[in-house]
């Protein structure tokens, strides 16, 4: 019974954590990550908030 529940909790949150292709703003690579992820990697996740603190200082 708490097995069926552990499986079916995992299973939305698998389909909530959907890997999807996507297209890294700052070096226009493609890759894939989960729905909320934006960048493809630290380093140009890092690199989008230097310059927008760049731009707005
Ligand atoms: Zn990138």
């Amino acid at each position: 019974m708490a097995v069926e529940n552990t499986l079916s909790a995992g299973a939305i949150l698998a389909s909530k954590r959907k890997i999807e292709t996507k297209i890294c703003p700052v070096c226009k690579e493609e890759f894939e990550g989960i729905k909320k992820a934006k960048f493809c990697s630290n380093k140009c996740r890092q690199k989008d908030k230097y310059q927008r603190n760049k731009l707005t200082q």
